[in-house]
């Protein structure tokens, strides 16, 4: 089909096309994206005669893919790379908190617009967040599992607006997901929930804003009510829910009973995501695969932090579905899809010794499609079709030379990395050429960043000071 050529913003012809719908054969052909950001037409060879748009690429045969999706993400964590780089989950949390305890709802804001454009300059067009609620859930100590989180008397409010005006700003296409911190009465919970759900109302008619969820907390909670409190706030508000669970490789037995919570308490089902799900047991497997929930995996996160390995073919051969992220930008450092859908697909082969486990365009499917469809947004983004959000990527694997291309899929996925990504568009605006943002002032994002960390390291060492002082006199 063709569109109206008056209604046209861009044309890219000449390109590989990997569409990205299950089955697909990769093409040379056009992909045309209209006024509303949506694509309007594409297909193998030249596009119709008469098309004419607001702008013309000639992709001279480089790949066309879609923008990457990371299905779980920090993105206020951007600015906290290299930290706690020996350690565990709550170790490494432990590295975090000490400077993020300090933020401002401000600094927050630039945090979260760091890594937000971080996210479109390396390919990824579409991310999950969840947010900072002020409060990373009670220090170092009172985070351990089995344990009540939340000790602040922070008002999560301010934080949260200043995520959400963040990622409008940035560009990126997102799910907004909020903390459920168990602070104060039922009622004053739900009240923070309705306020955040009523200011995120405001911008319902931006597409790059997909949708609300909750992130689940079950996992730091001490008793099964948490599970229940959930339930009551995705019925309430229509939200998604995405839970960190099963992702750490201490007191394993103790996190898997808190299955049971999320299952009675009704929890399970399409619109719930275990996030990590590493140290599974066949039970929680099966009933999480009659539930109809869905997982995400962190590939590059998980070995950073030593959490160890999902066992994705297990997963699958369950009924369950598989969707990758990223996972945030301070354990995962590079926030590089390349490079994270090779580390699990590695990861998976070598645990299983087998190379024919699971194959490349499966793991390429969990980064985009397979991710979009967990998140519940698979009409909107995932895959190049009309009527879906022209967020496409475009890849040279000649520059620099990966060599002849004898099949642009693995070449894609096995050989192409950030240095082969050329452009990155959203809603058919291009917002990076090559490692350079079109879409912000970046030396202005990268000095408020640097001030206010530096900031936030002086408060951090004034306070370790202080604790050192305190625990001298004591001894
Ligand atoms: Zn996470």
């Amino acid at each position: 089909m063709s569109a109206s050529p008056a209604t046209l913003r861009l044309v890219v012809r000449n390109a590989c096309i990997l569409t990205g719908v299950p089955g697909f054969e990769p093409f040379v052909g056009y992909l045309a994206i209209g006024a509303d950001g949506r694509i309007a037409a594409l297909g193998a060879g030249e596009p119709p005669a008469g098309t004419h748009a607001e702008r013309e690429v000639d992709a001279e045969g480089k790949i066309v893919a879609p923008g990457f999706i990371s299905a779980h993400s920090h993105l206020f964590q951007s600015p906290l790379r290299g930290l706690g780089t020996d350690q565990t989950l709550y170790g490494w949390l432990g590295a975090i908190k000490q400077l993020s305890e300090h933020a401002t709802a401000e600094d927050i804001y630039w945090f979260c617009l760091h890594g937000s454009v971080d996210f479109l300059r390396n390919g990824i067009t579409t991310g999950y967040d969840f947010t900072y609620s002020g409060d990373l859930g009670g220090g170092q100590r009172s985070i351990g599992i089995g344990e009540a989180g939340g000790s602040s008397t922070v008002d999560p409010q301010p934080y949260e607006e200043a995520q959400i005006r963040a990622k409008l700003d940035s560009g990126l296409r997102f799910i907004n997901s909020v903390s459920v911190v168990p602070l104060g009465t039922e009622e004053e919970i739900e009240g923070r929930m309705e306020r955040i759900v009523r200011f995120a109302g405001r911008f319902a008619d931006n597409p790059r804003f997909l949708k609300m969820a909750i992130s689940g907390w079950v996992q730091r909670s001490a008793g099964i009510e948490s599970a229940h409190r959930e339930v009551r706030l995705m019925r309430r508000f229509g939200l998604m829910n995405q839970a960190h669970f099963l992702e750490s490789p201490e007191r394993v037995p103790e996190q898997q009973a808190k299955f049971a919570w999320y299952r009675d308490a009704g929890a399970l089902g399409p619109d719930f995501v275990f996030g990590h799900f590493i140290h599974t047991t066949p039970e929680i497997v099966r009933e999480t695969a009659k539930s109809g929930a869905c997982m995400c995996w962190q590939p590059a996160a998980n070995g950073r932090i030593g959490s160890g390995t999902a066992d994705i073919p297990a997963l699958l051969k369950a009924g369950i579905k598989v969707g990758i992220g990223l996972d945030d930008q301070s354990c995962g450092d590079l926030s590089d899809p390349f490079q994270n859908l090779r580390m699990g697909l590695y990861s998976i082969r070598a645990l299983y010794k087998d190379a024919t486990i699971l194959a490349v365009r499966q793991v390429l499917h969990f980064h985009t499609l397979g991710a979009a469809e967990i998140l519940g947004i698979a009409s909107q983004v995932g895959s190049l079709e009309v009527g879906k959000f022209g967020d496409f990527i475009v890849v040279d694997p000649r520059s620099p030379d990966t060599g002849p291309v004898h099949d642009p899929v693995s070449t894609f996925a096995l050989a192409c990395g950030l240095r082969n990504l050329e452009q990155v568009y959203v809603a058919g605006a291009q917002v990076a050429q090559g490692s350079t943002l079109l879409c912000c002032d970046e030396a202005r994002i990268r000095r408020e960043v640097d001030a206010r960390v530096a900031r936030l390291k002086t408060l951090r060492d004034a306070s370790v000071a202080s604790l050192d002082l305190t625990q001298g006199s004591g001894s």
